[in-house]
């Protein structure tokens, strides 16, 4: 009958929402879990100088050390975090991890570089992200300029009082800004000349396609003339051919980063890998 028919829709309606519901649930209490256990790790991806061949930069990427699932990545449980809240003391963790590594590799005999960190939006919205960011710096014995925060064009765009609080307490303290995933968003052109931004990095669908066949697209050539025209350094994340960093080079586009190189990796991993990197660079 029709009632039974109703009754039997709503039950399996009913199921599938409460399953997902007891899914997001189980994940929720595991990323609790985790926080307290200390399951979560930066892995670093180097920033290479297309030019010299010279590592330029580091950014810190977060995984999550799911005890039965193994690594999680960002994009999964970033967005679950933000929504309840965890992402606090999940951005405190990122950023002391990120502090300890630029004092490591900058207080040795190396030319110092820039490790980055990504935000995400309700993290800067909080009252006390400067002080937290402070906190982290001191403790790690790091110095302010060692770091750059990554952020996106909507968070540019969110809330634009909050977005001036920000970007003046980042150049009060001399912590250097990045526009990450730059053509994706809401445009922010208007926010380059507004802000005190040091770097565009180039969303990597404009870098690696399987249809450029090794050539950059319009919008990479665009965005790189815009960066130079400003006095912006510009970064192409995602290069997977070599084909690729030539020609990105050629257009005066600055550092490059992705698997052409290596994949994220936990430090001491990367140390290694840093290691072998400047030998061969050495010896050609
Ligand atoms: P993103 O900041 O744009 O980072 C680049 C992403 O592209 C990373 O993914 C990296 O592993 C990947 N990638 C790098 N080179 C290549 C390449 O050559 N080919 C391909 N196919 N991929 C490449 P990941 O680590 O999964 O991070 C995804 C996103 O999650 C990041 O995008 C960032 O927006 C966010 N995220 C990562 N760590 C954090 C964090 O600590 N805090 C916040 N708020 N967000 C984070
Ligand atoms: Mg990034
Ligand atoms: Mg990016
Ligand atoms: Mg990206």
């Amino acid at each position: 009958s029709a009632k039974r028919e109703g009754q039997n829709t709503w039950r399996i309606f009913d199921e599938s929402l409460l399953d997902e519901a007891r899914e997001r649930f189980e994940l929720e209490a595991d990323l609790r879990k985790s926080i307290e256990g200390d399951n979560f790790t930066a892995h670093f991806q180097a920033k290479i100088n297309l030019q010299t061949g010279e590592i330029a930069g580091v950014e810190a990427l977060m995984r999550w050390n799911h005890p039965d699932m193994g690594s999680i990545p960002p994009g999964v449980f970033i967005p679950l975090a933000e929504q309840t809240g965890l992402i606090i003391p999940l951005g405190e963790r990122i950023m002391t991890d990120a502090c300890h590594f630029a004092r490591h590799w900058n207080d040795g005999n190396r030319k110092p570089i820039r490790v980055s960190v990504n935000l995400s939006a309700r993290q800067v919205m909080l009252d006390d992200f400067i002080p937290m960011l402070k906190g982290c710096i001191s403790r790690a014995g790091c110095r302010a300029e060692w770091l750059e925060l990554e952020i996106t064009e909507s968070m540019l765009m969110s809330d634009p009082q909050r977005i001036d609080e920000l970007m003046r307490g980042l150049s009060a303290l001399g912590v250097a800004v990045s526009i990450d995933d730059f053509g994706t968003g809401y445009s922010a052109i208007s926010s380059l000349t507004r802000y005190p931004i040091a770097t565009l990095k180039i969303d990597r669908s404009f870098v690696h396609t399987r249809v450029n066949d090794g050539k950059p697209s319009a919008i990479a050539r665009t965005i790189v003339a815009m960066a130079r025209e400003l006095g912006i350094k510009c970064v192409a994340e995602g290069i997977e051919l070599a084909a690729e960093a030539d020609m990105l080079r050629k257009i005066g586009c600055d550092e490059g980063q992705g698997f052409l190189w290596h994949k994220p990796m936990p430090e001491e991993e990367f140390f290694r890998w840093v290691t072998r990197h400047e030998k061969s660079a050495a010896a050609q």
